[in-house]
């Protein structure tokens, strides 16, 4: 009788639940979960995961299709990582095999090899024993050995390239004499960079350090809240330091827009260890460079956004999340998951310290710490000399603004480029006008896909849509009323940079938003322009807030603070302190004092207060007490499901039946199942949307829930018509 086949589990890139059942011959040796493999699937082929072997199958044996190839003798992930991505598909109700595809750079994906070496030249000994003079006859030969002789690492292709554009045929003469050798190097290298000293921590921060050194070797979350520009980056790096000198791996997730030139470059001076960098605008081969080396050790500090948490990392020792509260870390498509909360899972598991930072920590991490689960650290001042700035509410009940902007905020950038300061003028809306409108019958230029208004963008002369994208020529004729009485209202950068030219005609003046930092390299270069002192005064939107230390910024404006302050979701307010607070912090943060003015039409707000006296935790009072009476997180766990559809009533229909089978899988009264709404904006990008929320007081009781339920809407008819997806911890309800 022959041997019987053997069967693996296999985790393909498809949107189902659970793994498929392939086999393999049993004379081929053992496939270790983790490796990949090429499977049929359908009328495709396609690289799945093997997460495991099987004695047998719920399908008949003839029914199952063969592994055509292994791709990988060595697991490409480990057991460990393995383990964090099932836990990732199982929290947040995903399918197994588009998580390791999202874990899987896009080289792995397609099936290529998991090397990533570079390949360089070097002299043998023979070659070294050459005496260059004696090729007078041949002077590429001479040239080239010269170079190689002056890098005894060995030279690469790009290095050679610089030596001479023929180098690869002399290269080939030198080859055949037995005078040089190929090896591989690693694809990424220690900055070549003097190492920067440390400044001498203050009392704050090495209590913070300590703590964190402290237990090394176990789980433990830290919530270091310090304000703006305390020093919160250098006791990262000084914890850092000491889990490097252990052997171990340090990884840093910072926001999107946190990644900055100027942030990378503080590591690689601090540290001169390669560095893996991880961020979504690397091509394919420096992705799985990064990814190689951080996979095996070889990169002791791993840098990323969102993604980096899914990166695999032998020998972890810390993770640090920077800006914790910033929205960046949730994705919002696909996989929806947070890669904060999967950081601390991904902590407790590896039984390692995590440190949270922010000067303005999510009412979740501040409630943690509340309760004991999370250890708080506080940086109460700002380094050196360096003071809060005062911040300066104006009334604008009472002041006319003109184009945005106020008198006395046109008198305070004034006086700044009398003393030869910087500005910087926050305004969260690009574009010249969110509105384009017809002053005879109050028409207002509609996006035809979406229940919004289109946005006038001068500078391309177009009516552009924010929420889909469309764009159109503008209108000059109002189609309802056929009148040419059309104008702008309100305000976006575009439009305050050109009032800011008229009112400041010898200014310099920076729009930084994503429209004036479309090209590549071009944040990069205003950024550099502001730091050399070639800018006076910088308008932008949110790409303005984060992370960026402007020192000769005194003056910040908040052109219009209120968008947000009654907000129809319940994190608006959360948001929008978060955010003022922020770009507050990038007034005065040297020896200069700063100053912060907010325009306003609500300066009663307790918002406001809070934000005058920099009483984050006066603010956070507020707001957890309302979110215990409003019973929203983190007083409660959430999830949401959303469906939307081109037809109006079909993503209604089936919420309407996802609803009745929460009803009857909700074995707990703790959980709430909401009947479906339509979404806060419901027809966009040409679909009408709806949405059904699931409340419950205890995370486990909503998870109990949500297995079945979703196993049961998968199933449904009325599902086959629409687009769902099932949102666990959502970051907003629209
Ligand atoms: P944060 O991350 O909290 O915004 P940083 O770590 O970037 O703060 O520190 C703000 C500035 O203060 C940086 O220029 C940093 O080099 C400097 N700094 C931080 N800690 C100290 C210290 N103990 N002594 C002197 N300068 C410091
Ligand atoms: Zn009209
Ligand atoms: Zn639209």
């Amino acid at each position: 009788m022959a041997a019987p086949l053997r069967i693996y589990q296999v985790a393909v890139p498809a949107p189902l639940y659970g793994f498929f059942d392939y086999l393999a011959s049993p004379q081929a040796p053992a496939i270790l979960p983790g490796a990949r493999v090429r499977v049929p699937f359908g009328k495709r082929e396609m690289v799945g995961v093997v997460l495991g072997e099987a004695d047998k199958s719920i399908l008949a044996l003839n029914r199952l299709k063969q592994i055509l190839q292994v791709l990988d003798s060595e697991p490409v992930l480990s057991a460990n990582l393995l383990q964090l991505l099932t836990w990732v598909a199982e929290y947040y109700h995903h399918p197994i095999g588009e998580v390791l595809h999202a874990a899987l750079p896009t080289l792995l994906r397609q099936g290529r090899a998991a090397e990533a070496g570079v390949a360089v030249w070097s002299l043998t000994p023979a070659g070294r024993a050459v005496e260059a003079n004696g090729l007078s006859r041949a002077p590429a030969q001479k040239h080239l050995l010269e170079a190689l002789s002056a890098a005894p690492e060995g030279l690469d292709a790009e290095q050679l390239a610089q030596v001479s554009a023929r180098w690869s045929a002399t290269l080939k003469a030198l080859h055949t004499k037995g005078w040089v050798s190929a090896h591989t190097r690693d694809c990424l290298q220690a900055a070549n960079a003097t190492p920067s000293q440390p400044p001498e921590l203050n009392p704050a921060q090495r209590s913070a350090v300590e703590a964190i050194l402290s237990g090394l070797d176990g789980f433990r979350t830290f919530l270091l809240h310090g304000v703006t520009g305390s020093g919160k980056t250098e006791v990262y790096l000084a914890a850092i330091d000491k889990v490097l000198a252990q052997g171990r791996q340090a990884l840093v997730l910072v926001p999107e827009i946190g990644l900055t030139p100027q942030v990378i470059s503080r590591f690689q001076q601090r540290f001169r260890v390669p560095i893996a960098v991880l961020h979504s605008g690397l091509s394919d081969p420096e992705r799985l460079c990064a990814w190689l080396m951080a996979r095996d050790g070889k990169a002791p500090i791993v840098l990323g956004t969102r993604s980096a948490v899914l990166a695999p990392i032998s020998n972890l020792g810390l993770i640090v999340v920077d800006e914790e509260h910033d929205g960046s870390y949730k994705q919002q498509d696909g996989l929806r998951y947070s890669a904060r909360d999967v950081a601390v899972m991904r902590a407790a598991r590896d039984k390692i310290p995590i440190v949270l930072g922010s000067a303005t920590p999510s009412l979740e991490s501040l409630k943690n710490a509340r309760d004991g689960a999370y250890t708080l650290l506080d940086l109460p001042d700002r380094t050196g000399s360096a003071i809060m700035p005062q911040v300066r509410l104006l009334d604008m009940r009472r002041l006319k603004p003109s184009e945005g902007l106020s008198l006395p905020l046109r008198e305070a950038v004034t006086a700044r480029l009398e003393r030869g300061e910087q500005s910087l003028l926050f305004l969260n809306r690009r574009g010249f006008a969110p509105v384009w409108m017809c002053y005879d019958c109050g028409w207002l230029a509609p996006c035809r896909r979406c229940d919004a208004q289109l946005t006038l963008h001068q500078h391309r002369q177009k009516l552009i849509c924010h929420h889909c994208g469309a764009e159109q020529e503008i209108v000059k004729t109002c189609p309802s009323c056929q009148s040419q009485n059309l104008h702008p209202i309100g305000e976006g950068t575009e439009r305050v940079e050109g009032a800011l030219q008229k009112f400041f005609p010898k200014a310099r003046i920076e729009r930084i938003d994503r429209d004036s930092t479309r090209g590549k390299g071009m944040l990069e270069e205003k950024l550099r322009r502001v730091h050399e002192g070639e800018a006076d005064i910088l308008i932008g939107t949110q790409m303005l807030s984060k992370g960026h230390d402007f020192p000769n910024v005194t003056l910040v404006g908040i052109l219009n603070a209120d968008q947000g302050l009654y907000g129809v979701d319940f994190r608006s307010g959360e948001r929008l302190f978060q955010t003022i607070l922020q770009v507050s912090g990038r007034a005065g943060r040297a020896d200069k004092p700063g100053e912060v003015l907010i325009q306003t039409w609500h300066p009663e707000h307790a918002l406001f207060a809070a934000l005058q006296r920099h009483d984050f935790t006066g603010f956070a009072d507020y707001a957890l007490t309302e979110r215990r009476d409003t019973g929203f997180p983190p007083f409660s766990f959430l999830a949401l499901l959303r469906a939307e559809s081109p037809q109006p009533q079909a993503a209604q229909q089936f919420l309407a039946a996802a609803h009745a089978a929460a009803l009857k899988h909700r074995s707990d009264q703790s959980v709430q199942v909401f009947a479906p709404v339509p979404a806060p904006m419901e027809r966009r990008a040409g679909r009408f949307r709806a949405q059904l929320l699931v409340q419950a007081s205890k995370r486990a009781a909503l998870h109990r829930l949500l297995g079945p339920w979703l196993a049961e809407l998968t199933g449904l008819k009325a599902g086959k018509r629409v687009r769902w997806s099932l949102d666990v911890d959502p970051a907003d309800l629209y």
